[in-house]
């Protein structure tokens, strides 16, 4: 058995019951197989593989706190320091029902090699609660974090452990940990991003995972002598990737023609209106409904089905596995050329495989959504440096970013004889630096 085989083998006795984490590891080992064949003697008898897919630690605890009516609640509380190689542990926290500790495991270890992508110094982690913010007070949500942040500020640091926001948590989320933090420790440090701009957030930071999706598909098009003028875009999701995204892709002259959330989809042939869908969902927090209601020739359908609108490009923007085997396949049948991810493995394993056979042009979220880890480590060298960047000059930084992403997945995948596939690139190319720093680093 090969040195991958036995390694993923290891990996599924071990942790049979986290089937995203089993799925991410899969399909990055999986296309590094050329690399790590290639260096097998060496990453060996260093057992690279295994003390990558290990985590450095985890945390799991309990989050009591008293909702407005008296009532004691009780979450549970995860962090997971995956990978400190090449900086600092670097990932956002998630508060949704579904959070546990295989999903928190899948999106730390995908966030090692994203971080590295980046070119900046940061390294992988990940964290989160089963907490629901929807439906929930401004006091309780406050109660919540008070108590996330008084059991996980004793592990978090500058220099040590910087979260940031995910699904569910928002700018309201980070003020509050933030507060506490700075409460329990008697410092003023850059401990989380995401932060207020009046207190050490960074411009941009808000659009950035959004506006830094199109900076790569622009880049991606422009590569392949195409350009985003005109493009028909389906976009899912309505949170705070999808609608930066659709703002950016408005602006180069691309129309989105869909989104979606949790329980149904819009379809808008006149291009989605970006106000009144911010108004919707970061103002309102009210459902899609409301959008149709409030826009002549906009449709809302229950459920799924935003990859049977005939598109160009696609852009998942929601959650992970939301796009199936068989949207893929009514992707290609529409002549979608490209496919590019803002959300975190929101593309199945065999979705991904049918696309790429088809010859769509497709972009994991590793690489296609980076934009919002890399301005947050912008963030942390304006606080560092206790500066604070223009918009234009943060934006201007995220730019050249993703077109460096697209760049070195691009000569990473051709090195290894696959050129035009970005999926292997990008695990290519996150893996080296962070296998060398491992490699020079010793046992640890
Ligand atoms: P938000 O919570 O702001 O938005 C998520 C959106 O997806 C909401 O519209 C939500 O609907 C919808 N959604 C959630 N679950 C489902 C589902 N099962 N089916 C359909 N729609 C669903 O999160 P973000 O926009 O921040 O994050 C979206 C994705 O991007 C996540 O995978 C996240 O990990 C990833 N990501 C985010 C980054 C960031 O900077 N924010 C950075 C990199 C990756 P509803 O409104 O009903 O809840």
């Amino acid at each position: 058995m090969g040195y991958v085989d036995e390694v993923l083998a290891r990996v599924r006795e071990k942790n049979a019951s986290e089937a995203e984490f089993l799925q991410a590891v899969e399909e990055v080992l999986e296309s590094l197989r050329p690399v790590i064949d290639a260096n097998e003697a060496v990453y060996r008898k260093e057992a690279l593989l295994e003390r990558l897919v290990e985590p450095d630690r985890q945390f799991k605890f309990r989050v009591p706190w008293v909702d407005d009516k008296g009532q004691v609640q009780v979450n549970t509380g995860y962090r997971i320091q995956f990978n400190n190689a090449i900086g600092p542990y670097k990932g956002g926290l998630r508060l949704h029902p579904s959070v546990n500790t295989g999903i928190i495991k899948f999106l730390g270890f995908e966030q090692i090699f994203k971080n590295s992508l980046t070119g900046l110094p940061i390294g992988g982690g990940k964290g989160g609660s089963d907490f629901d913010p929807k439906g929930k007070s401004d006091r309780e949500v406050m109660a919540f974090c008070q108590s996330f942040i008084t059991e996980l500020y004793k592990y978090i640091g500058a220099d040590v452990d910087v979260p940031a926001g995910d699904i569910g948590t928002g700018a309201r989320e980070i003020g509050y940990m933030f507060g506490q933090y700075k409460r329990l420790r008697s410092t003023y440090e850059g401990v989380l991003t995401g932060k207020g701009l009046t207190y050490g957030g960074s411009l941009a930071r808000t659009e950035a995972t959004g506006y830094g999706l199109l900076y790569i598909t622009e880049e991606l098009m422009k590569c392949h002598g195409e350009s985003m003028e005109g493009k028909v875009i389906a976009v899912s999701g309505a949170g705070n990737v999808a609608i930066y995204a659709i703002q950016k892709a408005q602006q180069m002259g691309a129309k989105v023609v869909t989104c979606s959330d949790s329980t149904g989809w819009i379809y808008d042939p006149n291009g989605i209106d970006v106000a009144l869908l911010q108004d919707i969902k970061e103002v309102k927090r009210a459902r899609l409904t409301e959008y149709a209601a409030a826009r002549p020739g906009a449709e809302y359908h229950e459920g799924r089905g935003v990859w049977e609108v005939k598109c160009d490009i696609a852009l998942p923007c929601a959650t992970q596995n939301e796009l199936l085997l068989e949207d893929a396949k009514q992707l290609v049948a529409n002549g979608c050329k490209a496919v590019c991810e803002g959300a975190n493995m929101p593309t199945t394993i065999d979705a991904t495989r049918y696309l790429q056979e088809n010859g769509v042009w497709f972009i994991g979220g590793k690489a296609s959504n980076a934009g919002g880890v890399a301005t947050s480590a912008l963030e942390m060298t304006q606080n560092s440096e206790r500066l604070s960047w223009t918009f234009e000059e943060v934006d201007s930084k995220l730019k050249q970013i993703m077109i460096n992403i697209y760049h070195n997945i691009d000569d990473a995948a051709k090195r290894y004889g696959m050129e035009g596939n970005y999926v292997a690139g990008a695990n290519i190319a996150g893996f080296e630096k962070v296998a060398t720093a491992m490699l020079a680093q010793g046992v640890c």
